[in-house]
């Protein structure tokens, strides 16, 4: 069985083997969210471009107040948003609002707080370095500078960014086109009353969620009973897209088709079976030169695997890195034992009131119970050779995003 760890490298080996890189268009900025940027971007001035006041205060000579407290004459204000040309001498301020450039003369800003003003006479009572509360002139940024890279996933920061250096407009990567096939002969539309023996497509909704998330354009094809010609018809169908994601039937049961009919289709299969709980009978590979994952049907192993391994494969197929999930550091809030030799992932909850973070799993029924996934903020990671965790110790946690 292969390990977590080399699962997660042969997906990236192969993904990076066969990336011939997404085509591009331009969008408006407020169109770009989630998209990855396909150009580099430069300042195109620079940040802040001016000596800029991050307090509301007087703009002074710092030598001034060495001697305190200091009586300084205010020579008038300046707002944010209005040029000024002035200059100050010695033993002269000038009152400034955050965000306003600082005059000639001046080196610090004296917070409001720290002075008592008078009509003209301004007192102030606590000296300020020079420097203080003021951001120099393209210290973010000089113009010219890269601010953002090519293969940068557009999150609110980055188009924030994005907006300051004046990209109205942005060349971005086309996201790649997602195919969510689930399978299952009990699995039922969500508009259809399920009978007592049947249940509701949830992973297909849930996925779809998360591939839109990832950067991926999700698209939805009917759910596939359990039956080997159906199932090729609706895989192929599935394989046009540039990612087929099925759910369910992966595992070794009678009804479970999923890899047969992959194997008649003469698929290549990289990945199957990886030493994880929940999860352990993924499947990823390659089938008419599109790649597919195979998840279990179990909502929180379909759920759990996605995050995984299909996050950072979608990330790559869109444009960006390939970036394994991140394990977080948490201390264990009660004694943990774990017998199997695999990478398990727990759903649990972390909670960082007062001092260090502490972990606990949340109470949960296995992998088919989304309440227990819906009540954790992160999964606990138990490796391999983790069988006796005492309370206190430090572990990892993936951190569940919302
Ligand atoms: P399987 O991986 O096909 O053996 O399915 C494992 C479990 O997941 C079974 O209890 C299924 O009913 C459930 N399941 C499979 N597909 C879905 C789906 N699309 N939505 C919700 N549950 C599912
Ligand atoms: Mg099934």
């Amino acid at each position: 069985m292969l390990s977590f760890e080399t699962a997660l490298a042969t997906i990236h080996q192969r993904l990076l083997e066969s990336q011939p890189g997404p085509p591009s268009e331009v969008l408006p900025l407020d169109c770009a969210h989630r998209r990855v940027l396909a150009e580099d971007v430069l300042a195109d001035r620079d940040y802040p471009p001016f000596h800029r006041s991050t307090r509301d205060g007087f703009a002074v000579r710092s030598v001034d107040l060495a001697a305190l407290p200091a009586t300084l004459t205010c020579q008038g204000e300046i707002r944010a948003g209005e040029p000024f040309t002035g200059s100050i001498g010695p033993g002269e301020c000038i009152a400034i609002m955050t965000g306003a450039p600082l005059p000639a003369g001046a080196d610090a800003v004296v917070m409001l707080e720290h002075v008592r003003a008078g009509e003209k006479a301004v007192t102030v009572e606590r000296s300020v370095a020079p420097g203080e509360n003021v951001v120099p002139k393209g210290s973010e940024a000089p113009s010219g500078r890269l601010v953002l890279q090519r293969g940068r996933p557009l999150g609110a920061g980055e188009i924030g960014l994005l907006a300051s250096v004046g990209k109205a407009q942005v060349r971005v990567f086309l996201p790649p086109q997602v195919a969510i096939l689930p399978t299952g002969d009990e699995v039922v539309p969500l508009d259809h009353q399920p009978e007592w023996f049947q249940v509701r497509n949830s992973n297909a909704l849930a996925l779809a969620a998360q591939v839109a998330d990832a950067g991926g354009a999700p698209h939805q094809l009917p759910i596939a009973p359990d039956t080997k010609d159906s199932l090729r018809h609706l895989i192929e169908e599935g394989l046009k897209s540039d990612l087929l994601i099925l759910s369910g039937g992966v595992s070794k049961g009678k009804y479970d088709y999923v890899r047969q009919v992959l194997k008649e289709l003469a698929a290549e299969i990289y990945v199957q079976d990886v030493a994880i709980r929940p999860g352990k009978p993924l499947v990823f590979g390659r089938a008419k030169k599109k790649f597919f994952f195979g998840l279990p049907g179990n909502p929180v192993s379909t759920y759990v695997t996605f995050e995984l391994f299909v996050r950072p494969a979608i990330a790559c197929l869109a444009g960006a890195e390939f970036e394994p999930p991140t394990f977080l550091r948490a201390r264990l809030a009660e004694p943990y034992q774990q017998k199997i030799g695999l990478t398990a992932f727990l759903p649990a909850r972390v909670d960082a009131r007062g001092g260090d973070p502490f972990v606990s799993p949340v109470g949960w029924q296995g992998s088919g119970d989304l309440v227990g996934v819906a009540t954790a903020n992160c999964f606990l990671v138990i490796h391999p050779g983790q069988t006796e965790l005492a309370a206190g110790g430090w572990v990892d946690v993936l951190p569940k995003r919302q």
